[in-house]
């Protein structure tokens, strides 16, 4: 194998990387020099890819009611289900739920049968959840789904406003790259607003930690200061916008003054006035925003609140400013491209006008169009629960995990007729409730074109052999749709034909009236697609190079061309705390995992940093609800309830909670922060509200605590708590069970599936304290071993972990796996906090006290941590300051 030019398959930094074999044969991933988004700089995540190609856990083949079957025979089924469910019910009862993880060719393909060919608008996606009210709040403001922005902003920038976003743990090499413009640039002034003291507050000036859904008020209360102030541009008001009078009529009202919009947001006046009169004389400023915006009942208002104070400044289409929305996925800017939401026409044309469907009708020469728009997610989801949906086809997402009311959710999958999963993994939540699977590739298969944060479109290139039976998902839904009567329209070969499909769509009777526009590739060639380097669009004629920033000759996509102030209300959480669900649960994402683990649960790195579901809570609120630190707790809503470990931590405010969004049924039993979140949705862009959901904590009184560690995978069943985790050779799996078990002997060995006269079993059971701990040696070697007692007091993992990396148990470590205790203190070096050297807590702990250590940098002198990707480097700073 070549070295191999191609993206990172996470988040939407979009991090470009290079595939190459080492000597040893061993897949190696390194960051790409001379893509623009990180300039070979990767994070954790990144740098581990090489340890996620495994085929371990793969769907190979198509099956049928879980029999494995031929391509041709699956398809026609489908496409045969399909069809007759159009027939006899009308193209409103099926539906397609797809991803962000999906390339943009797979993304066309999948938009135009439903849209043209089916007649639907009900084709939805994952994205729906993590960026739809920054979609719905750029084309409220700016008449289309633009993003001003480019990355090289956050280096051009004076003050960089860092917004329900936590950018070091989601985006973390464009942290790194604000990081270093910090160091080139002492003059940038950082704001973190976050309720959370989160590890991107590592580098902020300013950390304004308001109360949780108040930064709409704030936003409105620098609208209302900037009014006022000399900052105002009212040149750009009165020649580019429209609608500023109501929107800062509307601003005065629900924010009032300085003094009321400290109250409302829990902060002190003069924080709020430092703040304002920050952004009011600082003309080169750059507002990033995220979930922590997005994910709300009125996410786009939220949005719509930053944008305003942007306009009223004319801070906007210029270098080092702009509103910037940071997206999760992978991929989500190309699915918005290609109208991957169900209230999108392809190539960013809009649904409800009528010239849009005529053009994208004609294009297609379809039969069909969809003139309105279909279901988004959460309807979806409800109208496959009432039965209106007959065939539910998901591609490449996990439905049953990521979406609130997850057990809502599934009821739904149970109850329908017929579900579709294609998918690259055999076993997730939501595949057990396929009729059908079929088996897509994965990264390093796939072959195709994303879009990252910055508009940048880049090449993912495949570099692997295919496993089985895979297919890339542009094949398997082009050969459907043959199936259904489409065959002409969708005759594709390769990606490239339906990229220049895509490409000329964009261009068509275009003439600059549409952002969107790359009709530049429309007719590329083979090798020239082969060879496309990222550029941003639009790609044309007239910006042959792509183009960096836009709005820079002031002009919108609004029919009177200038952006819209939008009248922006306070608006309270669709549900309140009160005395039976006194705390907040805000949910989001930790530095090491990417969605429900499927990738990056595969990874003993990855899963070092954190190792088991947990809840982040307050030391008051520990307190009044007397919980300690790492006891298992219970945290309920209305809806569910889950069982993690309790982090305490006054990185929380009081009265707010934090669970992270990872653990499905397949890593934990039950920890789906998703069950506990209600279906409340934005009603513009139809995202739900995970950022705010009142819940009770509770301790879980389990009658014992244990864990066990295993080369073999093991399938748990009498524990009502277990998590797992993968570590470098083995599992390991933390457990707490209900009953207290008569014979623990029994009771470990049916864990480890052993029998009770294998010569290779050690145990010791102290009778006075209740402990138990056995050990499973083979050949010398230790092969799974278990520690069981009444309480949390139990040995440390990490050490015991690192004896699997023994081929042979020594004399000393058979003694201390029956202690329970490592014979040298040092062998112990803690929980991972760098993933790229795997460096452990007590390592850089003693490391610190040893050598009087007072930076990170030292620390990462003596012993690499922090050196690489940089993304630990918060906590090295914390655990200085402990
Ligand atoms: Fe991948 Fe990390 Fe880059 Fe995101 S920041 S694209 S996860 S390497």
């Amino acid at each position: 194998m070549n070295k191999v030019k191609t993206t990172c398959p996470y988040c939407g930094v979009g991090c470009g990387v290079i595939a190459s074999l080492s000597e040893e044969g061993k897949i190696v991933v390194t960051g790409d020099p001379d893509h623009p988004a990180n300039f070979g700089n990767l994070c954790s995540k990144g740098a581990a890819l090489a340890d996620t190609v495994g085929y371990d856990g793969r769907l190979l083949y198509p099956e049928v009611d879980g029999e494995t079957e031929n391509w041709l025979n699956a398809l026609n089924l489908v496409a045969d289900k399909l069809s007759s469910a159009v027939r006899n019910h009308g193209p409103g009862s099926v539906a397609f739920y797809v991803s962000g993880q999906l390339l943009t060719e797979d993304y066309y393909v999948a938009n135009k049968l439903m849209k043209g060919f089916i007649g639907s608008g009900n084709i939805d996606t994952n994205s729906r959840l993590c960026m739809s009210s920054a979609v719905a709040g750029y084309k409220r403001a700016f008449g289309s789904d633009t993003v001003p922005c480019s990355y090289e902003d956050l280096e051009c920038a004076k003050l960089i406003i860092l917004t329900g976003s936590n950018t070091a743990w989601c985006h973390p090499v464009l942290f790194q790259r604000i990081k270093k413009a910090k160091r080139n640039n002492p003059d940038l002034t950082i704001v973190v607003v976050d309720p959370r003291k989160t590890a991107s507050v590592d580098i902020a000036d300013v950390h304004l930690a308001i109360k949780a859904g108040t930064d709409h008020v704030l936003f409105n209360g620098l609208l209302t200061y900037l009014d006022g102030s000399t900052e105002k541009n009212n040149k750009f008001i009165s020649n580019n916008t429209e609608g500023f009078d109501a929107a800062i009529a509307e601003a005065k009202e629900s924010a009032g003054d300085i003094e009321k919009v400290a109250s409302f947001c829990g902060l002190s006046k003069e924080s709020i006035e430092n703040f304002f009169r920050l952004f009011a004389r600082t003309e080169r400023v750059v507002t990033v925003y995220s979930q922590g915006i997005n994910q709300w009942s009125n996410g786009t208002d939220r949005v719509n609140s930053i944008i305003n104070c942007h306009l009223i400044t004319g801070r906007i289409g210029r270098p080092g400013m702009g509103p910037f929305s940071f997206t999760g996925q992978p991929n989500a800017m190309g699915g918005r491209e290609v109208g991957g939401l169900s209230n999108q026409l392809a190539a960013h044309m809009a649904l409800e006008n009528k010239d849009h469907q005529n053009l994208v009708q004609t294009f297609w020469q379809s039969p069909y169009i969809a003139k309105q728009e279909g279901l988004k997610a959460v309807d979806l989801f409800k109208a496959v629960h009432e039965g209106k949906i007959k065939v539910l086809w998901i591609m490449a997402t996990n439905p049953a995990v990521s979406l609130p009311d997850t057990e809502f959710v599934r009821e739904a999958l149970e109850k329908c007729e017929f579900v579709v999963v294609s998918d690259c993994v055999r076993e997730t939540d939501t595949t057990k409730y396929a009729d059908v699977l079929l088996p897509g590739q994965t990264w390093g298969e796939r072959d195709g074109t994303v879009t990252n944060s910055e508009r940048r479109i880049t090449r993912q290139r495949s570099f692997l052999p295919i496993p089985g039976d895979a297919k890339p998902d542009w094949w398997i839904i082009s050969e459907v749709a043959k199936r259904m009567g489409f065959a002409e329209k969708f005759n594709y070969e390769e990606p490239r034909d339906i990229f220049i499909e895509h490409a000329a769509l964009s261009g068509h009777k275009n003439n600059g009236r549409r952002d969107f526009d790359i009709s530049l590739f429309s007719d590329v060639s083979y090798r020239g697609y082969d060879d496309l380097e990222p550029v941003q669009w639009p790609v044309n004629r007239k910006s042959p190079e792509g183009t960096e920033r836009m709005f820079v000759d002031g002009l919108f996509f609004t029919p009177s061309k200038k952006a819209q102030f939008i009248t922006v209300k306070a608006k309270t959480p669709a549900s309140n705390v009160n005395e039976n669900y006194p705390l907040v649960l805000n949910t989001g994402r930790i530095r090491d995992q990417w969605h429900t683990m499927t990738r990056t649960g595969k990874s003993a790195i990855l899963s070092a940093h954190i190792i088991e579901p947990y809840v982040e809570l307050h030391p008051d609120d520990a307190h009044q609800f007397k919980v300690e630190n790492n006891s298992l707790v219970t945290v309920s809503s209305d809806k569910a309830e889950v069982i993690v470990r309790a982090v305490v931590s006054d990185s929380q405010q009081k009265g707010n909670v934090f669970v992270p969004i990872h653990w499905s049924h397949q890593f934990a039993s039950k920890a789906g922060v998703g069950s506990l979140v209600g279906n409340n949705c934005d009603p513009v862009s139809g995202q739900p509200e995970f950022k705010y959901t009142p819940v009770k904590i509770k301790t879980y009184n389990a009658k014992w605590f244990g864990f066990l560690l295993s080369r073999r995978k093991l399938d748990i069943k009498n524990a009502t708590y277990w998590s797992s985790s993968k570590g470098h050779g083995m599992w390991r799996y933390e457990l707490a069970g209900d009953e207290s078990a008569e014979d623990w002997a029994a009771c470990a060995r049916d864990l480890l599936c052993t029998k009770s006269d294998d010569v290779n079993w050690v145990e010791y059971f102290d009778q006075a304290s209740l402990r138990y701990r056995a050990a499973r040696i083979e050949n010398d070697h230790l092969e799974s071993c278990i520690f069981i007692g009444p309480d949390l007091n139990l040995p440390e993992r990490d050490w015991l972990a690192k004896l699997f990396d023994n081929d042979q148990l020594e004399e000393a470590d058979r003694i201390s796996l029956l202690t329970g205790k490592p014979t040298d203190p040092k062998a112990d070096s803690g929980r991972v906090i760098c993933a790229c050297f795997g460096v452990g807590i007590n390592t850089i702990k003693q490391c610190i006290v040893e050598n009087k250590l007072t930076t990170a940098e030292e620390i990462g002198e003596l012993l690499k941590a922090g050196t690489n990707c940089g993304s630990c480097v918060p906590e090295l700073k914390q655990l200085l300051s402990e």
